[in-house]
């Protein structure tokens, strides 16, 4: 069997979908994107594409080597992502060609049904508690929810208090037994996650997400030391080396994203890694429904798995959801806030094909927001 197509199709609302298609009939799908820059994740699916039109898809070890590695630069968002992309579609072709699921050749299922968390809210503090018990009685056990929007370089005593005001809210609707996580998007500086972590410790979200940015894991011990409050990070990290000072520095839970850490391959090796430090995998995913499904492959059986992310609802899907390009969106209706297990062979997805292509005739320009303060300075978004 030889690989002879890679074709990429943009489609809203911010993603980017591959399709490798091989001599045998046998198609594979994957997601490399990194949102907001999608386009440029594109053209590097097409510079790999030279090296794997013609060779055998099965290959998948030695292909992630040569495309990860088999360039004088490598890593960083872009290029790992579009790795990312065709590594999934690799899996899914071996499974379909196997005729398994691709967590039958990851050593088989760990576990029956994922436990899954739905987004509350975006940076709107109001109606917070409507929103978690919309959660609720869709069945989910778990959220997650932005604590601050723009804040300026120091937080102020009003910024702190909205955040534990937040947490306390979150608290108090869900009760005891079910659970919430913060999201702080790097926007906090150290100084202030030393600060705010435990004020928060006393309503015991799950994790606390991305306190500080990703690019200063040389603070991140004294944030983690600084509470009782468990830190997760990772989606912005792309390999098992940029995760390897976040563990040092005593991180609880990684969160790599299967589509920007080098696929289900590289996602499965930070998992092991993670194992060492004891810290366990939360996979961040608020993409579509290839990512997604590549996610619950490896939640299914990677034994450390925390909590899968889904983006079903999330506020960033303005003009598509995730269920617009799957033939059948069953094997997405989450039981009781958890994925199913399916023998559906390869990713587990069936793409609408039809579909992705109309989708990408009108493409997007999806950008981040640039948030600026009172004071015309940049600020994290
Ligand atoms: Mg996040």
């Amino acid at each position: 069997m030889k690989i002879v197509n890679v074709e990429t199709f943009l489609v809203p609302p911010r993603w980017l979908f591959c399709r490798v298609e091989t001599d045998e009939g046998v198609v594979g799908w994957g997601e490399p994107v990194v949102e907001g820059r999608a386009e440029a994740v594109r053209a590097a699916v097409h510079v790999l594409a030279e090296y794997l039109v013609g060779q055998d898809p099965l290959r998948i070890e030695d292909h992630w080597q040569v495309m990860a590695n088999g360039g004088f630069y490598r890593g960083g968002p872009v290029l790992s992502s579009a790795l990312a992309g065709l590594d999934q579609a690799l899996w899914d072709i071996a499974g379909k060609t196997y005729g398994v699921p691709v967590h039958a050749l990851l050593g088989g299922p760990v576990r029956d049904r994922v436990r899954m968390y739905a987004w509350v809210g975006g940076d709107d503090p109001s109606e917070l508690a409507d929103s978690i018990t919309e959660r609720i009685e869709a069945g989910f056990s778990a959220v997650k929810m932005n604590v601050g929007g723009l804040l300026p370089p120091l937080a102020t005593m009003a910024d702190v208090t909205a955040m534990v005001d937040r947490a306390a809210q979150a608290r108090e609707v869900l009760g005891p037994d079910r659970d919430f996580a913060v999201d702080f998007h790097g926007r906090i500086s150290a100084a202030d996650a030393r600060r705010i972590l435990p004020l928060l410790a006393p309503y015991q979200p799950m994790f606390a997400e991305e306190p500080i940015l990703p690019d200063r894991p040389h603070l991140l011990r004294d944030v983690v030391t600084a509470s009782s409050v468990p830190v997760a990070t990772g989606e912005r990290l792309y390999s098992r080396w940029d995760f390897r000072p976040v563990l040092d520095a005593g991180v609880a839970v990684v969160q790599p994203d299967l589509s920007h850490a080098g696929g289900i391959s590289e996602t499965r090796r930070i998992a092991a890694l993670a194992e060492v430090w004891d810290a366990k995998l939360a996979p961040h995913c608020p993409l579509g429904p290839i990512a997604l499904a590549a996610s619950l492959q490896v939640a299914f059986s990677t034994p450390n798995f925390l909590i899968q992310e889904h983006s079903i609802g999330i506020h960033y899907n303005e003009e598509a959801d995730l269920l617009d390009y799957v033939v059948d969106p069953e094997v997405f209706r989450f039981v009781d806030g958890h994925a199913t297990r399916s023998d559906a062979p390869g990713l587990g997805v069936q793409v609408d094909e039809a579909a992705v292509r109309r989708a990408d005739e009108t493409g997007h320009a999806w950008r981040n927001p640039v948030w600026r303060r009172a004071d015309g300075g940049l600020a994290e978004w």
